[in-house]
């Protein structure tokens, strides 16, 4: 007997907002090459270059391409063909997106999104998105806009800080469940404990370098901000999620390991941290931080759904390493909300293949294997940001 999680609602702990205007915009022709890894880089990191065409060339043998566009073309009630699926989208998109999305939000069981809205910019507002297509989303306040923003207007460190802190501090009072870094794509995740002094030093040499980013100048102005958030993270009750492990090609891979973040973790016990796409691909190191650090959660988003054959093996891991209450499914779809149904759809499913394994092989008996997928597809998420009581 297989277990059937049909019924289990969805909750995606990491993805990006939309505005369907944009979505527009984009080249409708390559509308399935997006779904891909490599067409999503494209968009959201500003090194990709594809001036031979390779992109739309490897759609073909790519699985989540494939699987997109049979599985649209079902849903669409069109062929399955790229032109065909590609037109088919375009339609729903001009006669009623907000009821397009709701249907494809309701047909997987998927209920409730935390948005990151550092990505794209201008922020979406994520309330209004949230009534057009209903189904709540939770804003997740990323910080580096907010820097950016402040880095020009600041004469000193610690006038940055202060000005800082006290816009985070708006922000959750504005409805910010959380806070989210991408320093990973700055300076690093091996985050150093900075004093004062040497910030402020490192902030005049920062400007008088034109904030170019740079190890040197800007690392030990981030890193104590960062140390800082999770101070007041704390107060806030507010978890704080960090981009951990692979992006796109403007992440600072070599600084970007789950490992890098060890001195973090162990110093700031009393606040919940996310690491959010679970360190992916080094998914064994942040799951075996989670099994190690109680404050430590992962989620699964950019694994799910772009390791396509390999999302099994990973989530095998992962459950077999952290405990299941830490573990939050995500897809981290920051193009085309097709995205946030097909990795919903294939979450679940390899949800309930890794825990009837787990049966299988005597670890679980079904109603536990029951309780952690339903933790995984959407409870944990819930609960870790006070948003249920159970
Ligand atoms: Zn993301």
């Amino acid at each position: 007997m297989t277990s059937d999680y049909s019924d289990i609602p969805m909750v995606d702990v990491h993805c990006h907002p939309w505005r369907t205007r944009d979505l527009l915009e984009l080249p409708q022709d390559s509308f399935e090459d997006r779904l891909a890894m490599l067409g999503m880089c494209q968009i959201t990191s500003s090194s990709t270059e594809d001036a031979g065409g390779e992109i739309a060339r490897m759609s073909d043998d790519t699985p989540i391409v494939l699987a997109g566009r049979r599985h649209l073309a079902n849903f669409l009630g069109v062929e399955d063909d790229r032109v065909a699926v590609a037109d088919g989208r375009h339609d729903r998109l001009i006669t009623g997106a907000n009821d397009y999305f709701a249907e494809l939000f309701n047909q997987v069981g998927l209920s409730e999104l935390f948005c990151d809205d550092g990505y794209p910019l201008p922020a979406v507002d994520t309330v209004a998105l949230g009534q057009d297509i209903g189904h709540p989303v939770h804003r997740v306040g990323r910080i580096e806009p907010w820097i950016k923003e402040l880095l020009v207007e600041c004469d000193s460190y610690l006038e940055l800080e202060e000005r800082f802190l006290e816009r985070v501090t708006r922000e959750a009072n504005a409805g910010a469940v959380a806070f989210k870094t991408v320093i990973a794509y700055r300076t690093g995740l091996d985050v150093a404990d900075y004093t004062s002094s040497e910030a402020e030093r490192a902030y005049q040499g920062w400007r008088a370098d034109d904030f170019r980013e740079s190890r040197e100048h800007s690392k030990p102005v981030r890193d104590l901000l960062l140390n800082r958030l999770a101070r007041l993270c704390a107060t806030l009750d507010r978890p704080l999620h960090l981009h951990c492990g692979g992006g796109d090609p403007d992440v600072r891979l070599t600084y970007a390991r789950p490992t890098g973040l060890f001195p973090f973790i162990s110093q700031h016990p009393d606040v919940p941290l996310v690491l959010v796409h679970g360190g992916w691909p080094w998914m064994e190191e942040a799951a075996y931080l989670s099994s190690i650090f109680p404050h430590v959660y992962i989620d699964l988003s950019l694994m799910v759904p772009w390791a396509s054959l390999g999302i099994d093996q990973k989530l095998e891991i992962v459950l077999g390493t952290a405990p299941g209450g830490k573990v939050m499914y995500g897809s981290d779809e920051a193009g085309e909300p097709e995205v946030l149904w097909l990795a919903a759809k294939y979450g679940r499913a390899s949800v309930a293949r890794v825990v009837d394994r787990a049966i299988e092989q005597d670890w679980l008996t079904r109603q536990q294997g029951r309780r952690i997928a339903e933790g995984v597809l959407g409870r944990n998420a819930l609960r870790l940001h006070g948003l249920t009581s159970s």
